[in-house]
């Protein structure tokens, strides 16, 4: 139907910072105003929710702006080698940060103290974990007191991220829209292509700021992400639970039978720390104790060779696992693409790639049958979309990774699960369950439901941190918002 012609039309009332009406422009106020006006009127035929057109309002006449970016350490104890099935902790001091006796923000105890949580590669570290769990919040507040919250997979190094964000991304941030996200996304990443910052920590300091943005764009509009994403495809996601914990096999077998009876109907264990036929071993006693009930997804750490990835692939194959995921290093895409090729058994990765670029390079060369971005690594919700579009266009699907985090990470990437048609599973890290870092900081935990994860439905990401839980697990200064 066409709509009334504008200049026909009563102006609106407009709601004002100070609750003054000013409904009317006068002559005086010129045309700036008028086009204002004609805006406002083509949203609200376009865009019929009345929070959106609320929000587009106040945007459009008073132009509401990004006022404060911040980010902040978080840190905590927990045990989470151990329920994570990795290797067992040493004593490193309580629950509280600053009891543990480390230097705060360092992250290589662990490394110095010659322990590590996965295994070696000919001798060469995969990764480094830091010695307590730690994650980098990035929190956005606008000039009319809008929060949002993002996160950047930051461990061990989050003093990086934040330093990217202080020194490179704020200033650009300050002053400008906070719902065009796009823009400031292409923006940000732009700053630094010439130099090469084009993944890694650059990314996840972007993704930080990109997720706070989002949680901002869905309080402003009262919707959840997902609405804004142009979901929901579902609400409930179905997940993995990550990590079998224990330090035998009986153990393990023993920790299995307890997820199905909690309604998981997959989960996934790790290999790669010792003898390849010893690993498999323990990995086939899972799978027969819990067959029929849920899926054993095994990852390796990216520690085989050509050889090895492929003898496991076919053992595990025959055994009846769900994936291998990560069974050769990262950089050999030519060699995840021969075994590919070679296996019927899905071979999944990506949790180290960031952007379309990387994700389609992997996907055009056949190189992954699942592909697993971190949504706080890989670039934030934004590019996390594009990639997940990237995958559909190979009729790839894709799967939620998650690791040591908080729930701003998980639920970032339960909305975008919510939105994408090719999505598969979301892994839901063991530690998470007890981790001081996760539900323990939130007024409300993310709900879990017979082998589901629910996806927040209040506006914005939908969680809400207990401000004091918060402050107390803060590794920098924090005060609240107003
Ligand atoms: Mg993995």
């Amino acid at each position: 139907m066409q709509g009334p012609c504008l200049a026909t039309m009563p102006a609106p009332e407009l709601p004002c910072r100070r609750g003054v009406s000013s409904a009317v422009p006068s002559p005086a106020t010129g045309a700036r105003h008028a086009c204002h006006i004609a805006r406002l009127y083509l949203t609200a035929q376009t865009y019929r929710h009345p929070a959106y057109t609320s929000y587009t309002y106040r945007r459009y006449a008073y132009g509401v702006k990004i006022a404060r970016v911040e980010s902040f350490r978080i840190g905590a104890q927990p045990d989470y080698e151990g329920s994570a099935g990795l290797r067992p902790t040493a004593t490193l001091g309580g629950s509280n940060p600053s009891s543990s006796g480390l230097a705060p923000g360092s992250g290589f105890e662990t490394a110095r103290a010659g322990r590590t949580a996965l295994g070696r590669n000919g001798g060469r570290h995969l990764c480094v974990y830091p010695a307590r769990a730690e994650a980098l919040l990035v929190r956005i507040v606008t000039d009319d007191g809008l929060v949002g919250w993002g996160e950047a997979h930051a461990p061990p190094i989050p003093r990086v991220a934040q330093m990217l964000i202080a020194d490179l991304f704020a200033p650009q941030l300050i002053g400008r829209d906070p719902l065009a996200i796009d823009a400031i996304w292409d923006a940000l990443y732009a700053s630094m292509r010439l130099r090469g910052y084009s993944t890694g920590v650059m990314l996840e300091a972007l993704a930080g700021v990109d997720i706070a943005l989002w949680d901002v764009a869905g309080k402003a509009l009262g919707q959840p992400v997902y609405a804004l994403l142009g979901g929901p495809y579902r609400t409930r996601i179905p997940c993995y639970l990550s990590g079998v914990p224990g330090s035998t096999v009986a153990e393990r077998v023993a920790g299995a039978r307890r997820f199905v009876e909690e309604g998981f109907r997959a989960m996934k264990t790790s290999i790669g720390r010792g003898a390849l036929d010893e690993d498999l071993e323990g990995v086939e006693a899972i799978i027969e104790a819990v067959r029929g009930k849920a899926d054993v997804l095994v990852d390796a750490h990216g520690v085989y060779d050509a050889r090895s990835a492929t003898a496991a692939g076919r053992r595990l194959e025959r055994a009846g696992a769900g994936w291998l995921e990560d069974p050769l290093p990262p950089e050999d895409v030519d060699g995840y693409a021969a075994l590919c090729a070679a296996l019927d058994l899905p071979v999944a990765s990506g949790e180290t790639e960031c952007t379309r670029w990387q994700f389609n390079e992997r996907l055009r060369r056949r190189a992954a049958d699942v592909v697993l971005p971190d949504v706080c690594r890989a670039g934030g919700i934004t590019e996390g979309r594009k990639i997940a579009l990237v995958a559909d266009l190979y009729n790839v699907p894709w799967c939620v990774h998650a690791s040591i985090s908080t729930a701003v990470h998980l639920a970032a990437g339960l909305h975008l699960a919510a939105a994408t048609p090719n999505f598969l599973l979301c892994e839901y890290p063991q530690s998470f369950r007890s981790s001081p870092l996760a539900s323990a900081l939130l007024t409300q935990p993310i709900e879990y439901a017979d082998g589901h994860l629910v996806v927040p439905s209040a506006p914005g990401l939908g969680v809400t941190f207990d401000e004091g839980a918060l402050a107390a697990h803060t590794l920098d200064p924090y005060a609240p918002v107003g």
